[in-house]
């Protein structure tokens, strides 16, 4: 039966969307959004579900409201479950409740799941709480934008004698207006306001000022403005985390468990996650590899620099007694690791994790090496085990590939740290964001620094150990020395 439900996805994190929200966005058949909605929250969708975007971009040409009910209506017919993913909470200011109304007179059953509001997570970002004893009773919420340009016919001197805390959507163009309406009703110029801006995305940013000064403060879009003498206070919670306000680029697969993200977030930073490089199959399909492993009795030595190069050589196996009289070496625990996974183990791993500690703690000899890896790599290995005497065949297991970039030039480029967890990603980086250099970039190990000064990158820090702890300390640390700046 065809089935809509409207869920509010909040402000942008996507850890502030509610369980059940998270359920329907999980079990959904097509998901249409808004461009207000996180591309990290897009990434909580499964990759086979899919997205229609019929985004309202200010002055772009967009859907119309009525387009969009019609596109519900549309896809309900065709598809199980709509989930209609709207910014903050559905019904405030989201125009859920035409969506609605248009749904439940085309007879299409209806669930509505609120979220929460930016009118709220904004201020309490901003350590501001909409009510407190003895400065305000209550909160209103008000809109700065009204249909077709509509004056903003508020009843002001009823908001003033008040005292509630006022709260201002779509304000930023007319807060000049606002403001003046609100000290014309008798409101004081020194009222206090809290601006904030993108309340948890990336580039969010919140300013103190006053009503008197508010028209004169440089604001981008989307903010919320907060009015009232609890715009005053300054509960500073956020202050107590020690990344807080720092945006953390983390360039690998995004996964909701990943501990590195997660202690990220425990510590207050804004975690964007999505990869700079993926893997695909070989150029050939896998054959060379095929039948390279046919012929494995061939070969002294199998050599493994990664775990793809594990997983898709091991893949071809049918009969692991056919690896019994072959050696095998890997560089770095992961590959080792990788390996054990299919119950084999290594005869031989280089104390450093580099390919110069392989080529020196590797035996000098005439026979063969097999070494599936990917086509473009250092040739530091292989040419290393030649002038000690082997014969090296190296065998295209998988390419490295760039996936479409997850954000917009603009955003990325306001990332005040990205993490490059592969001398690779910096390739991906580049070619996803050309137009980017790092404001500060930190590197897994010395490779992958060396790479990102060639890109040009400045600031650069070196992790000392590649592990959730040693990233950790080393963004910790980076947090310090610029609060101390
Ligand atoms: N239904 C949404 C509001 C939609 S109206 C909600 O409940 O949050 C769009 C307005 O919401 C913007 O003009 C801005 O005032 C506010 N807004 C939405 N997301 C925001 C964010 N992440 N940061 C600051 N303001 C935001």
């Amino acid at each position: 039966m065809a089935r809509v439900v409207l869920v509010g996805a909040g402000p942008g994190d996507p850890g502030l969307i509610t369980v059940r929200g998270f359920e329907l966005l999980r079990s959904a058949d097509v998901v249409v959004t808004d461009f207000l909605v996180d591309s990290r929250l897009k990434q909580l969708i499964p990759a086979d579900v899919d997205i229609v975007d019929v985004g309202k971009r200010p002055g772009a040409t967009s859907f119309s409201q009525e387009a969009i009910n019609q596109e519900l209506i549309r896809l309900s017919r065709s598809h199980g479950l709509v989930v209609r993913l709207k910014g903050g909470d559905p019904f405030l200011f989201g125009r859920g409740g035409e969506e609605v109304d248009a749904l439940l007179a085309a007879g299409i059953s209806v669930e509505v799941v609120p979220g929460v509001t930016s009118a709220l997570a904004a201020p309490a970002y901003a350590g501001v709480p909409v009510t407190h004893r003895g400065l305000a009773d209550g909160y209103i919420v008000i809109t700065g934008h009204r249909h077709a340009d509509a004056p903003l016919d508020y009843d002001w001197s009823a908001l003033v004698a008040s005292k509630l805390t006022i709260v201002v959507l779509m304000g930023v163009a007319r807060r000049g207006l606002i403001a003046d309406a609100l000290m014309a009703a008798g409101m004081s110029a020194n009222t206090p306001v809290v601006v904030v801006e993108s309340v948890t995305w990336p580039q969010e940013r919140s300013l103190r000022t006053t009503v008197g000064q508010l028209a004169a403060q440089q604001i981008g879009s989307p903010a919320v403005i907060v009015i009232g003498t609890t715009a005053g206070l300054h509960l500073d919670w956020r202050g107590s985390l020690p990344l807080a306000g720092m945006s953390v680029h983390l360039l690998r697969p995004f996964d909701p468990h990943d501990r590195l993200a997660e202690k990220l977030r425990a510590d207050g930073a804004t975690v964007m996650q999505a990869p700079a490089i993926e893997i695909q199959d070989p150029s050939d399909g896998g054959r060379a590899l095929r039948d390279a492993m046919r012929n494995i009795e061939r070969y002294d030595w199998l050599l493994f620099t990664s775990k793809n190069g594990v997983e898709r050589a091991m893949e071809t196996m049918v009969d692991l007694r056919r690896l019994a009289n072959i050696k095998i070496a890997v560089i770095g625990s992961g590959t080792r690791d990788a390996l054990e996974r299919y119950r084999v183990g290594s005869d031989l791993m280089p104390a450093e994790f580099v390919g110069e500690a392989l080529v020196d703690s590797f035996p000098a000899g005439s026979g063969r090496v097999l070494f599936p890896r990917a086509q473009v790599a250092r040739e530091v290995v292989p040419d290393g085990l030649r002038a000690k005497g082997w014969g090296v065949d190296i065998v295209e297991a998988y390419q490295i590939g760039v996936p479409v970039p997850f954000m917009k030039e603009d955003l990325a480029s306001t990332m005040d740290v990205t993490v490059f967890t592969a001398a690779s990603t910096v390739r991906g980086y580049r070619e996803q964001y050309p137009g980017v250099l790092p404001k500060q970039a930190v590197a897994i190990g010395p490779v992958t620094a060396d790479r990102l000064r060639d890109l040009g990158v400045e600031q650069i820090v070196v992790a000392e150990e590649y592990s959730v702890e040693g990233l950790t300390a080393v963004i910790r640390r980076l947090a310090a020395s610029s609060t101390q700046e």
